[in-house]
């Protein structure tokens, strides 16, 4: 047995290959991959034998409060390919007073991913592909996004010397636009959706050859989600919640976050439990929540998907048979809201926490508010909502009253509301 424990140097991932996620063909590691022949997702697999022998999840104690103190469970082979902007683990912060109101006996958590790098828990994702992109040698990388995975991508591609190409639908958030310019990208406004900016960059890679960071085109941005996982369950003692409400738009979360469980039982750190995966759709652009319905294993492409809430604005993902398949083996299901709700929960978070969302968090909240009413969630559940980016990132209503020096001010009034 080789006892292994990281000092900060190097550390022998235990990745062995990768595998077709609908086949199970077998493809090497360490070899710069997309999708599968069959035209699907890649998985990395690890020895996790070799890994529950040499690695008690006590010799975690003494580890940096980082990602990366996963790093026998993370593709990355060198230390000096490690890309990182500091990426801390992210606060679960209880909704107390809303619990109290809503679910006595119950605890609603949230997973506050809006503290990682650029903003947003696409950090994760993008910290360990672009670690990657330059241990195989990439030089150019490209992707469609709704805003916070084009910021992720440019800011860590910099970082690593890479140059990074970034397409996103003409109307994403300004702010979003700015910053993957600001980091060293260049980003093209499309008149479309991110599925047709997904269509300009596939057409990109066959003629000028850059690699294709599209959502699961990729085996490593799901390895970089699957931490989500594995600090959840660390934090929570290694025992896992009953429920995690996940806004869902291409699903690298929910699938990466299934995946870590699996690893984990495997290694021996968690028991069997596993909570109830929820997948939460805008009603605007609902097409996992249409195929769950209707028990099948693909979502054809939702038309003229619409929501303000930008990450979840995705008609058509590629992973949808994983998606659907965590939620249907965690016992979970797939729920939509409307608008009106999203934007109300949005503010009722805020203005009762003191937590500002991401409107896609505040979906899952609205989501809550709805399976808790008609039964499919109790009131004495444990909730994890993870609040994938920070609040600020997003256009907000216009506020704040006037005043003129110089003129008398209606003390009481003021202070009556
Ligand atoms: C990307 C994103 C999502 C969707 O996450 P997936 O794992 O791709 O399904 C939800 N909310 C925000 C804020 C996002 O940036």
């Amino acid at each position: 047995m080789t006892e292994r424990v990281w000092t900060g140097g190097d550390l022998p991932t235990f990745v062995t290959h990768l595998e077709c996620s609908l086949t199970g063909e077998r493809y090497p590691a360490d070899t710069l991959q997309n999708l599968s022949k069959a035209g699907r997702p890649l998985l990395a697999r690890y020895d996790l034998d070799g890994l529950r022998r040499a690695l008690p999840r006590k010799a975690l104690a003494t580890r940096p409060q980082t990602l990366w103190r996963y790093r026998e469970l993370l593709p990355v082979r060198r230390t000096e390919n490690v890309i990182s902007l500091g990426e801390v683990v992210t606060p679960l912060i209880p909704l107390r007073r809303i619990a109290n109101r809503l679910a006595k006996g119950g605890e609603i958590l949230v997973k506050d991913e809006g503290r990682l790098p650029t903003g947003s828990f696409k950090a994760r994702g993008l910290a360990l592909a672009v670690s990657m992109a330059k241990e195989l040698g990439v030089s150019a990388m490209a992707m469609p996004t709704n805003g916070n995975a084009g910021a992720a991508m440019a800011a860590y591609c910099s970082r690593a010397g890479i140059k990074a190409y970034v397409f996103c639908p003409d109307d994403t958030p300004a702010v979003n636009i700015r910053e993957i310019a600001m980091q060293g990208a260049e980003v093209f406004l499309v008149d479309g959706l991110i599925d047709d900016c997904g269509k300009l960059v596939a057409e990109g890679e066959r003629e000028v050859g850059w690699f294709n960071c599209s959502t699961l085109r990729g085996p490593y941005r799901i390895e970089g989600k699957k931490t989500m996982g594995i600090e959840l369950a660390e934090q929570l003692g290694w025992q896992l919640p009953d429920v995690i409400l996940y806004p869902t738009g291409g699903g690298t979360g929910i699938i990466g976050m299934w995946k870590a469980f699996a690893e984990l039982e495997e290694i021996g750190w968690i028991e069997r439990k596993r909570p109830r995966m929820v997948v939460v759709q805008a009603e605007g652009c609902a097409p996992m929540v249409k195929a769950w319905e209707k028990g099948v294993e693909h979502a054809p492409r939702w038309k003229n998907a619409h929501t303000f809430a930008a990450g979840i604005r995705v008609p058509q993902a590629i992973g949808d048979f994983l998606i659907l398949r965590a939620v249907r083996e965690s016992g979970g299901f797939a729920i939509a809201v409307t608008e009106d709700a999203i934007a109300a929960a949005w503010r009722e978070v805020a203005a009762e926490e003191g937590l500002l969302l991401c409107p896609e968090t505040a979906a899952t909240y609205a989501a809550y508010k709805q399976a808790l009413a008609d039964g499919r969630i109790r009131t004495d559940d444990r909730v994890v909502l993870f609040n994938c980016a920070s609040g600020l990132k997003y256009p907000m209503a216009e506020a704040g009253r006037r005043l003129t020096l110089g003129s008398a001010v209606d003390w009481r009034e003021l202070t009556r509301a």
